[in-house]
C-alpha cells in the first residue's frame, strides 16, 4: 500500500528526514517510536503533504501512485487520513457539518454519488456506536472547548466516518492521559480491517498496551534504525533509547 524509499525532507535549511525507508501493507498496524526530535511528526506531515516541509529526495508510492506529486487534498481523497497532534478548532462549524462536506467531497472525487441526509445519518449512527461518541459532542463547534479526551474521541470518529485506507495517528507524549490513550487504541482496533492500514506515531510504549502493532520501528536522527515486533516496544520501555543510539553511532 505504502512504500517509502530513501525519503529526505527538510524544514527551511534543516534536514530532518535523512533517507527513511518503510513498507506498509494493507491490514497492518505499524508503530513508529523514537526519541523526541527524531523526525516522527515530520514524517507524518510529509506523508499528509503539509506545505512547510520540503522533500529533497527519495520516493513515496501509495497504492501505486507517486504520493509526492499529489496535493494534500488529493492525498485525503486517495484515502490518507492524518490525525494531527493539535487538532484544529473551527468556531461555528459542527463536526457533523464538517464531516458531511468532507465525506461527500471524497465520494465525489471517486465518482460516487453523494450521501443524502438519510444515508449520512445512518453512517453517523453506525460509527457513533462503534467509537462510543455522544451526539451532543457532534453538534458543538469543531474542537472548540473540547477536553483532551473529547478531541481524541472526535478525531477517531472523523476517522471512522472517512473510512481511510491509511490512517496516520501522531500522538504526542504530552497531554494524553490514560483515558485518551484508551479511546485512540479502541478506535484503531475497532476500525481495523484487512483493507486498511494504520501508522501510529508514539513516544510511549504505553499506547501499545492497547494497540497491538504488527511492526514497531525506531526512528532516530531522521531514519528508521531498527524494526521489530511488539517485543521491541517492550524492550524500549525497559531500556530506553540509549542502546539504540549506541548501536547507531558504532
Ligand atoms: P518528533 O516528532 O520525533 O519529536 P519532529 O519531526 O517534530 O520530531 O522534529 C524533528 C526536528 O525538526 C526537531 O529537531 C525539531 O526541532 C525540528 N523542527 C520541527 N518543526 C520545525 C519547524 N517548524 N521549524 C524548524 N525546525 C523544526
Ligand atoms: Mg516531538
Ligand atoms: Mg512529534
Amino acid at each position: 500500500m505504502l512504500s517509502i524509499k530513501n525519503l529526505q525532507a527538510s524544514i527551511g535549511e534543516k534536514q530532518i528526514l535523512k533517507g527513511l525507508n518503510l513498507e506498509v501493507k494493507a491490514g497492518e498496524i505499524h508503530a513508529i517510536m523514537g526519541p523526541n526530535g527524531s523526525g516522527k511528526s515530520t514524517l507524518a506531515s510529509v506523508l499528509a503533504g503539509r506545505e512547510d516541509y520540503e522533500v529533497t529526495g527519495g520516493e513515496v508510492s501509495f497504492q501505486g501512485k507517486d504520493l509526492l506529486e499529489l496535493s494534500p487534498e488529493e492525498r485525503a481523497r486517495e484515502g490518507i487520513f492524518l490525525a494531527f497532534q493539535y487538532p484544529i478548532e473551527i468556531p461555528g462549524v459542527s463536526t457533523t457539518n464538517f464531516l458531511k462536506t468532507a465525506v461527500n467531497e471524497i465520494r465525489k472525487s471517486r465518482g460516487q454519488e453523494p450521501l443524502d441526509a438519510v444515508q449520512f445519518l445512518k453512517r453517523m449512527k453506525e460509527k457513533m456506536k462503534l467509537v462510543h461518541i455522544d451526539q451532543a459532542l457532534l453538534s458543538r463547534s469543531l474542537n472548540e472547548g473540547f477536553s483532551g479526551g473529547e478531541k481524541k474521541r472526535n478525531e477517531i470518529f472523523q476517522m471512522a466516518m472517512l473510512e481511510p485506507k491509511l490512517a496516520i495517528l501522531d500522538e504526542t507524549d504530552s497531554g494524553l492521559d490514560i483515558d485518551a490513550l484508551r479511546i485512540v487504541a479502541e478506535g484503531v482496533n475497532q476500525l481495523r480491517t484487512k483493507e486498511n492500514a494504520t501508522i501510529v506515531v508514539t513516544h510511549y510504549q504505553r499506547l501499545l498496551d492497547y494497540i497491538v502493532p504488527d511492526f514497531v520501528h525506531v526512528l532516530y536522527q531522521g531514519r528508521i534504525v531498527k524494526s521489530g515486533t511488539k517485543e521491541l516496544a517492550m524492550e524500549l520501555e525497559e531500556k530506553g533509547y540509549d542502546w539504540i543510539k549506541d548501536e547507531v553511532s558504532v
